[in-house]
């Protein structure tokens, strides 16, 4: 599945994990080290203060003591009396003593009035700092502390800069029962203890974080695995959505069966499926012929259900490489791929109408459905398009022909073109080339080896496929187009024969099948004599296949021609021969080189004894009058067998090959030329 198909929220899982848990690992880390810090600057305060509370007791319990006299007098003293006093003096040398080694800076004594009596910064003795809320608390009795920052400040020591230092007020007062006597104020270093109280909370910081980010990347292992597990969840759900889509839209819903898109789809993947030799492909149309007439007394779930049993019904009687597809309510189709012989998709139809023969139970009550079926198969050459379309329209035959079952044939599609516009189409094909020529070979049963070819025509139509002479040479015939095309088709086989002469095959002949409007026409003989020139070709490699019907018309002319062509050099077969007016007349009016057995004498003659001796007669006939003889459909081992007995000269058949496009010919050829031995030993 495609990244970008994934949620925002699932791809950003891990980063938005990532990000929140950063923050909340910083958010924790500065809000613990900030509460450590109140605290510990807290309890620093509380600790301090309660020194300097002790402090000033011991200070109280002897300076104040001792030094009582000139407290109670200091009062009525002036500043500079009390300054340049030499109890100051004597004060401050008490007070270095009691504060030696302790972190007291300064230290100042007030009396009730709020006077400053003692300071050991002396300058300061003699103010009134009576507003000073230290001193007003102070004196009524509460000791209070405060912290602050100094960047300069007279101590003890002299001048120092930069401390934090925590400031309390103490009554003095000889006991707790006692009224307040004075106030000290004590200033006391702390810098150190909050350099200590800032290093342990770096320490406890580091600490903090360092064990916050072990379980961020022990979490971070969590969420990658369970991001692992959502994206894989959410790629498995996606390809499922689009095989539901995909289902949805090539299938019918009803009955789960490929619907008219999905087999259009089915049909365009065999289009590029390179098609194997040999292996035929059928298709069987089924129409339920009564369903739109009890659908009204059933009701849609019941006609559903219907449905359903009848796809069931016609599934059962399916094999594995067999797809079928449900058009519209009353039509399916059936595509054999592999089909073996045609008795195989008799076969199927036969189990098809035993299938619908019986009837359907359905709550309770029984319906008997009424099936039409078209059907056609092809061993290459034919689409699975072409072939669905053919089978649909011998489906509709059904109907004209009232019977349950038609199998293809063109005479369908001559009506249907017939019925189309007809001309529009074979203006275009004839504009767009449509037409095309395949080659059948003649093999000669002297050398086992091909010897000619019979030039078949086809049309590559862009919607019907490739479509057999059978179906459009009568109209093309009807309507003059013969003309035109013939022309162009003798020319082509030509210059095809030419190509492979030059290739290296230069014994091959080439046989064109004309029809009697071409005979007829007055340009015909120069239209040969010009296909000779431009394809460069002797005549004698060029034959014209004419069937015995022609000759019944216009006897004079056709004699002519034929004569005509003769002169040239051209060879003239007989082609079809025994199906029309068959006549030893003809044959020995007429100047004929081979002629060509019909291909029911040959299928007809292994097991009906009446063709056999006909055939044999025919080919005696032929023989005395000097004509060569070929045999047509040859499809079997034992059909060539005969016929070589009987003496033919040359037999065309499937047994060899069906007719090919010119590029497979070569290839043709040459396989039939290296088992050459196989057909004279036989
Ligand atoms: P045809 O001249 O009798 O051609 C022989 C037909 O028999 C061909 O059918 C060929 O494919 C078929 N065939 C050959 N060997 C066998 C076999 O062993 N078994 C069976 N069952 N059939 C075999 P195709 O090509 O469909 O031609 C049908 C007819 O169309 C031809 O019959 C011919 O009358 C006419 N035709 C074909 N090409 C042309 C053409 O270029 N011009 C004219 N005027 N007619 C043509
Ligand atoms: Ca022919
Ligand atoms: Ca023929």
């Amino acid at each position: 599945m495609d990244r970008d198909n994934i949620p925002a929220y699932t791809s950003n899982l891990t980063r938005n994990y990532s990000i929140a848990s950063l923050a909340g690992i910083v958010i924790v880390a500065v809000t613990l080290v900030y509460f450590y810090q109140h605290l510990a600057t807290h309890s620093l305060t509380q600790r301090e203060s309660q020194f300097n509370s002790d402090l000033a007791r011991t200070l109280g319990n002897t300076i104040w003591t001792k030094y009582s006299n000139f407290f109670w007098h200091s009062s009525e003293m002036s500043a500079d009396e009390l300054s340049s006093s030499r109890v100051i003096e004597q004060i401050e040398r008490d007070i270095r003593n009691k504060t030696l080694g302790l972190r007291v800076l300064q230290v100042k004594i007030y009396n009730l009035n709020g006077k400053i009596i003692f300071s050991t910064h002396p300058s300061q003795i003699g103010d009134n700092e009576y507003d000073n809320r230290g001193v007003k608390a102070a004196l009524t009795g509460r000791t209070i502390s405060e912290v602050s920052f100094r960047d300069s400040l007279s101590s003890l020591e002299g001048e120092i800069f930069d401390r934090n230092v925590i400031t309390s007020y103490v009554p003095i007062r000889r006991s707790f029962d006692q009224p307040v006597e004075g106030v000290f104020e004590i200033y006391t270093d702390i810098t150190p203890l909050l350099a200590d109280v800032d290093k342990t909370s770096s320490q406890i910081l580091l600490v903090i974080t360092a064990l916050m980010m072990v379980l961020f990347l022990f979490l971070m292992l969590f969420v990658r695995r369970a991001h692992m597990i959502i994206r894989s969840h959410e790629e498995a759900h996606e390809i499922e959505q689009k095989q539901r889509i995909d289902y949805l839209e090539y299938h019918d819903e009803v009955t789960g069966l490929l619907n008219r898109k999905g087999l259009l789809r089915q049909i365009h993947h065999h289009l590029t499926t390179e098609h194997i030799e040999g292996v035929g492909v059928g298709v069987i149309a089924l129409k339920l012929r009564n369903l739109s007439a009890i659908s009204g007394g059933l009701g849609h779930q019941r006609v559903i259900h219907l449905l359903r049993l009848v796809s069931g019904r016609i599934s059962s009687c399916a094999t594995g490489t067999q797809n079928i597809s449900h058009l519209d309510s009353s039509e399916f189709v059936l595509i054999i791929e592999n089909l073996i012989s045609e008795t195989e998709l008799d076969f199927m139809v036969d189990k098809l109408s035993q299938l619908f023969a019986e009837p359907f139970v359905l709550d309770h009550s029984s319906i008997t459905l009424s099936i039409s079926i078209g059907a056609d198969c092809s061993w290459g050459g034919k689409s699975h398009e072409a072939l669905v379309n053919s089978a649909l329209l011998a489906l509709t035959e059904c109907k004209v022909k009232n019977r349950q079952y038609v199998r293809y044939d063109e005479s369908m599609e001559l009506s249907r073109i017939e019925s189309l516009t007809f001309e529009v189409e074979i203006s275009r094909a004839l504009q767009e080339h449509e037409f095309a020529l395949y080659y059948q070979p003649k093999i000669n049963l002297t050398t086992g080896e091909v010897s000619g070819m019979e030039a078949l025509v086809r049309w590559h139509h862009p919607k019907r496929g490739v479509l057999s002479p059978n179906s459009f040479i009568g109209l093309l015939e009807e309507r003059g187009y013969i003309v035109d095309l013939g022309n162009w088709l003798i020319e082509e086989a030509c210059r095809q024969c030419k190509r492979w002469h030059n290739d290296g095959q230069s014994n091959l002949r080439v046989a064109v099948n004309v029809s009697l409007k071409q005979l007829q026409f007055p340009g015909f003989l120069q239209s040969v004599v010009d296909a000779i020139e431009i394809s460069g070709i002797e005549p004698r490699y060029l034959e014209l296949e004419l069937t015995e019907s022609m000759l019944a018309d216009d006897t004079e002319v056709i004699l002519d021609v034929m004569k005509n062509l003769k002169k040239m050099g051209v060879l003239l077969s007989i082609d079809d021969f025994g199906t029309g007016y068959s006549s030893l007349s003809y044959l020995m009016h007429y100047p004929f080189d081979y002629i060509k057995i019909d291909r029911s004498f040959i299928r007809d003659m292994m097991h009906n004894r009446d063709h056999a001796i006909l055939t044999n007669a025919i080919i005696a006939m032929a023989k005395s009058l000097n004509l060569g003889v070929v045999a047509e459909g040859v499809e079997t081992q034992q059909q060539l067998h005969r016929v070589r007995e009987m003496g033919c000269d040359e037999v065309q058949g499937f047994y060899f090959s069906q007719a090919v496009e010119p590029r497979k010919f070569m290839y043709v050829v040459s396989g039939i030329n290296e088992a050459a031995a196989d057909v004279t030993n036989l």
